[in-house]
């Protein structure tokens, strides 16, 4: 699936310009990264993922639908995936960045994804 997915899909380009309204300078997909998080902040150690609600399965998001066939079939898919995302977030934080996911459902909720990015930038201690 990570593999056939395509490069600055919408919601990603939102978040991106996002951070550029907010003076954030940012880096993209750097594969020298575990996992190779979609947006990176190298001075600030922190990367961002933009997850589609449905294939990352966005905890009680309504996007987060089940097919009506082969209903075991894809639930196992998603849960590769949903582990999958984990064991990347695991993998970022034991080398020292901080993971911010963005759902693709907040992307389009303007303040709402101005206050999570801001949150999530904000200085550490
Ligand atoms: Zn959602």
């Amino acid at each position: 699936m990570s593999a056939v997915r395509p490069l600055d899909t919408g919601p990603e380009m939102l978040v991106r310009r996002r951070l550029t309204s907010l003076g954030i300078r940012y880096r993209l997909h750097r594969y020298d990264l575990p996992g190779r998080p979609d947006i990176v902040m190298s001075s600030r150690r922190r990367v961002i993922f933009v997850h589609g609600c449905y294939w990352h399965r966005h905890p009680g998001c309504h996007k987060a639908t089940m097919p009506a066939r082969n209903e075991r079939l894809w639930r196992d898919k998603f849960e590769k995936t949903v582990a999958r995302d984990k064991l990347k977030r695991k993998a970022l934080r034991a080398a020292g960045w901080q993971v911010l996911v963005v759902w693709e459902c907040d992307v389009r909720n303007e303040p709402k994804l101005t206050r999570l990015l801001q949150r999530f930038l904000a200085p550490s201690e």
